[in-house]
């Protein structure tokens, strides 16, 4: 599907306005009781833009519809809260973002819904946290930050067994996983990552059902309209036109990531990378993904010492490798120690049984045209501050 400008342009125009006229008083009653085909009320329930790009996100996703939001854990939110009431029960993969895991363990019970945290390569685990009250099976396809790999064909199964809806978070992987295709329910994506690729935005989508679409944007119950987390329309069409270079973009990252993993293992260095053949889902993201794309731009170094690892990441910044942030999918490479940041909210202890100890840091490799070259200056890094040591 292609959509063109109001005058013929190669990209569509920005409908820039809060709300929309109608030739008839009686088309605007339809609009509000969902009957108004092809028309459009007010942005905080839709907006052509927006629509726009929600449409190219369900098509790479493979979904009936998607719903655009105005962050990740907007669309995370929303969704959440449509498919669950007072009473309900969630499981979850442990190892989440750590504000999903800080929604799901500290907020939803306000409202009486809880949720119970288990290792996703666990099936026998997974099954045995389902009681009569779960509605809902959640993980991260590639999880963050230890990148562990959920088989999703496997869960699909689980959810079916026991009518659940299984959610999958595809943020670190767009185009490599299809987790419709492998029988997920609902496809999220936090778009301020690697979709929109240029950490100027935070945005985020659901791909879904047209039923399930419909109803978070419900102007009477949908999460969607009702908790208002809108997506701009200018920000729609900056998104929707960063898309257009995601292919080329993912294959670049997991070809620099995958040439990163294999140095720093080469130097002794602990490293997490699905692309590595000691990766504990290595097989099974062979099995699953399109290798044409890889096997994604993130990996995970173990420096071991917490002050080892923060003065590499230091003198990466200082040697212009990239920089100390948080986020990922940006054309320089981003690092941060997830401990105290990103998955900060987990517990210590939890962090602890996943192995997310102190001396780890999460790398989303940048677009560098010159990948040996700046392997250089991360290895004189790693010299520098006597990481090389360590493994000697
Ligand atoms: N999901 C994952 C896997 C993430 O890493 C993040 C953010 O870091 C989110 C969701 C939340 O997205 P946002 O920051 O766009 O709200």
């Amino acid at each position: 599907m292609q959509f063109f400008g109001e005058f013929g342009g190669v990209n569509p125009s920005i409908e820039d306005s809060s709300t929309f006229t109608f030739l008839a008083a009686r088309s605007m009653e339809d609009t509000f009781e969902g009957l108004g085909e092809g028309c459009y009320l007010y942005s905080r329930h839709w907006n052509p833009t927006n629509h726009y790009l929600a449409s190219a996100l369900a098509k790479m996703e493979g979904t009936e519809a998607a719903v655009v939001s105005a962050s990740g854990m907007g669309a995370i939110s929303t969704c959440i809260m449509q498919m669950t009431v007072t009473g309900d029960h969630i499981v979850s993969n442990r190892m989440i973002y750590g504000g999903t895991y800080a929604l799901m363990k500290n907020f939803l019970p306000r409202y009486g819904i809880s949720t119970s945290f288990v290792d996703i390569t666990d099936l026998a685990a997974v099954e045995a946290a389902i009681t009569p009250a779960t509605k809902v099976l959640y993980t991260e396809t590639m999880s963050n930050p230890l990148l562990q790999i959920s088989d999703i064909p496997a869960l699909a199964a689980l959810a079916k067994k026991y009518n659940l809806k299984l959610v999958v978070d595809n943020t670190f992987t767009p185009l490599l996983f299809n987790p419709m295709s492998l029988g997920a329910d609902v496809v999220i994506h936090s778009l301020t990552k690697f979709i929109n690729g240029t950490s100027d935005t935070v945005a985020g989508v659901v791909c879904g059902s047209q039923e399930f679409c419909t109803s978070l944007m419900d102007v009477n119950s949908g999460a969607g309209m009702l908790l208002g987390p809108v997506m701009d329309s200018i920000r729609a069409s900056s998104v929707l036109k960063n898309m257009h270079s995601l292919p080329v973009r993912m294959m670049k990252h997991s070809y620099n990531a995958t040439y990163i993993a294999n140095k720093l293992k080469e130097a002794g260095i602990r490293v997490m990378y699905p692309g590595l053949e000691e990766h504990p889902q290595h097989e099974l993201m062979m099995r699953d993904a399109k290798m044409d794309y890889g096997f994604g731009g993130m990996l995970v170094v173990d420096l071991e010492v917490k002050e080892t690892a923060y003065s590499w990441m230091e003198a990466l910044q200082h040697a212009n490798v990239g920089y100390l942030a948080v986020s990922l999918g940006f054309y320089k490479t981003l690092f941060s120690s997830p401990g105290r940041s990103t998955s900060s909210e987990i517990p210590v202890e939890e962090r602890d049984a996943m192995g997310m100890t102190e001396g780890l840091i999460r790398m989303s490799i940048g677009l560098d045209m010159d990948i040996e070259e700046t392997w250089q200056r991360m290895y004189d890094c790693l010299e520098k501050v006597g990481a090389l040591k360590v493994h000697a």
